[in-house]
């Protein structure tokens, strides 16, 4: 099964053949030059764009990776302007469309969309207009739910790529099809059928993550034979990134302080897990004298559109929301992005904290990291086949104690990575390698011991009852019966997560019909504990540590003295590859 930090096949495309479509000596590149600037107002391409362009233009089937809001949507909407016919675009959401078609039309470019909620006029306008000669318009938008129950649409594509009208095919959040991506949607599944009938119409697919796991699932999918696949650099190189221990008590007081002083009259957005969360975590700022409103999936349209509208004008100061406040939120002066509770991926992480410093100027990105969240998204992913393996993913970044936090992220999406890029924009480089690595084989004989027991008695234990327990906070009749622990809560925390992260615990589900009730059982490596030989370490923040009695193996020191170490959670020792320190192509 494909991993996250999976191997990139690096295509055959090579660093020539990129440099031979950056230049601009194509028969369409006057047209192409002359429309960025009349039509779309634009006095220079941003990088990968000319290329992006030119290789569609050459009708190569394209893969465009690109992090959101450096302008992606140039590439398929200035080929259409230069092509006879027009451009086919699959895009997920209507609002998104709607934005494009917005813009298009104040610029001048005949677009139009199909989607359930066109008007019986429009829809036979559109469909008519698709095999006339004279293109009223130059690109449709469609959702994909429309390709794949529309065949009144499949016999209208059909007849204009007989025509020659079909231009070209650009799937918009191509990462959808996919789903080891982060945001998985079953209609894109279907989207092979416009390949597959379409064979030689160039396509262009656009995403702002995707591993090249999820790449090559989508090139599958989507039955594309050898695309070219152009990647901008992820990096965000004035985003600064911090994990903070999350202290469930005191956490919404932290946000506050830091929403009332470091971004004082700065806008943001405080990520949450629930609409109930946001409601709640709204109200705490509220109290405390911040102009702060919350955003969920559960408002009505108008209000939601009118806290975006006021956030972006400066009248609101913080948005607390749930993942739902994502897609068309393009503000620049985002200076700061707090996670309230860990996204549910890595990829999701990215994607949420990347609203920050669209700008360019410094903006933070900061995650609190609890325990019991853990396991609350958990539950939440408990359908997704792939959703136990991300959030793993997402919570060995929070562990972390010893790698830089862009160098785990350039690992997970197959980037080249060179420490020192990070001009110590991340708390681990910034504040030095100051931990401990520990031995943790006892106690983790000890811990699992516990869920061995209760369930030798026919009882499934949470997190919780398993921390409770060990530090001797458990029912009486247990505490004869278990070695109890001298680790702090803090730190017995942390080996649990370890030992689940490393599969000497794993996840057992119960369903019942209100709730999913998450319990830890034996993982398929616990056996390994019963060999005297096996062992086990993690490495662990210093001064977390100090009065632990957890054996140290040895300990690393960074030079850099490290001001205050603040609710930082003890962390793991990483099974992780280390990057390969080669830059990346331009
Ligand atoms: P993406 O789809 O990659 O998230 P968009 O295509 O929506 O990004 O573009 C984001 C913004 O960048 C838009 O406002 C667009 O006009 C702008 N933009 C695109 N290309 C350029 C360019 N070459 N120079 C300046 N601004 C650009
Ligand atoms: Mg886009
Ligand atoms: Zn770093």
């Amino acid at each position: 099964q494909p991993s996250g930090s999976g191997k990139t096949p690096k295509s055959s495309f090579s660093k020539q053949d990129l440099q031979h479509y950056e230049d601009s000596d194509f028969s369409w590149s006057k047209e192409v030059q002359v429309n960025l600037c009349n039509i779309f107002q634009l006095s220079k391409f941003r990088p990968l764009q000319r290329a992006a362009i030119n290789l569609s233009m050459s009708g190569k089937d394209l893969f465009l990776v690109m992090p959101t809001g450096r302008g992606k949507s140039l590439c398929y909407q200035l080929p259409a302007l230069c092509s006879k016919g027009f451009t086919l675009v699959i895009a997920p959401l209507v609002s998104l469309m709607e934005d494009q078609l917005m813009y298009l039309q104040s610029v001048n470019v005949p677009a139009v969309t199909l989607n359930a909620s066109s008007s019986k006029e429009d829809s036979k306008r559109i469909l008519a207009g698709m095999t006339d000669k004279n293109s009223p318009f130059k690109l449709l938008y469609v959702t994909p739910e429309k390709i794949a129950k529309s065949k009144l649409l499949m016999s209208k594509l059909e007849k204009a790529f007989n025509m020659g009208l079909l231009a070209r095919i650009a799937v918009d959040e191509v990462h959808c099809c996919s789903q080891w991506g982060h945001d998985f949607r079953p209609d894109y599944k279907l989207l092979g059928i416009l390949k597959r009938q379409f064979p030689n119409v160039p396509l262009i697919g656009l995403t702002a993550t995707a591993t090249s796991n999820v790449l090559k699932d989508c090139q599958k999918i989507l039955c594309v034979q050898e695309p070219v696949t152009l990647t901008a650099p992820f990096n965000r190189p004035n985003l600064y990134y911090e994990v903070r221990f999350k202290d469930n008590e005191d956490c919404t007081d932290q946000i506050a302080s830091l929403i009332r002083g470091r971004y004082k009259n700065q806008s943001g957005i405080v990520y949450v897990f629930s609409q109930k969360d946001a409601e709640v975590v709204a109200t705490e700022l509220q109290k405390r004298d911040i102009v702060a409103q919350p955003y969920h999936a559960n408002m009505e349209p108008s209000h939601k559109s009118l806290v975006h509208q006021r956030w972006s004008s400066k009248k609101i100061q913080v948005v607390v929301a749930t993942v739902a406040f994502g897609m068309g939120i393009d503000k620049a002066d985002v200076r700061f992005v707090i996670h309230h509770t860990i996204s549910k991926s890595i990829e999701n992480y990215y994607q949420e904290s990347g609203r920050a410093g669209r700008d360019d100027s410094p903006a933070d990105c900061i995650v609190f990291f609890g325990f019991m969240d853990i396991f609350r998204i958990s539950t939440m992913v408990v359908m997704e086949n792939t959703g136990q393996q991300k959030l793993h993913n997402m919570v060995a970044y929070c562990q972390n104690v010893d790698r830089c936090r862009r160098a785990m992220m350039a690992i997970h999406f197959d980037e080249v990575w060179n420490d020192e890029e990070c001009n110590e924009m991340c708390d681990v480089c910034r504040h030095g390698n100051d931990y401990i690595t520990m031995d943790i084989t006892q106690h983790a004989r000890d811990v699992l011991h516990i869920v061995e027991l209760a369930s030798s008695m026919d009882e499934k234990l949470t997190p919780l009852k398993v921390c409770d327990a060990w530090l001797g906070k458990g029912p009486a009749k247990q505490r004869k019966m278990i070695k109890l622990t001298s680790l702090s809560r803090l730190e017995v925390e942390s080996v649990i997560i370890h030992l689940l992260l490393h599969g000497y615990f794993s996840e057992d589900f119960s369903f019942t019909p209100y709730t999913t009730h998450f319990y830890l059982k034996l993982g398929r490596k616990a056996a390994l504990l019963k060999n005297s030989g096996h062992s086990i370490t993690m490495k662990m923040r210093r001064r977390g540590t100090s009065q632990s009695t957890v054996k140290k193996v040895s300990e690393s020191s960074g030079e850099k003295s490290r001001s205050k170490v603040e609710g930082k959670r003890p962390a793991e020792s990483g099974d992780q590859k280390s990057a390969k320190k080669v830059k990346p192509l331009p």
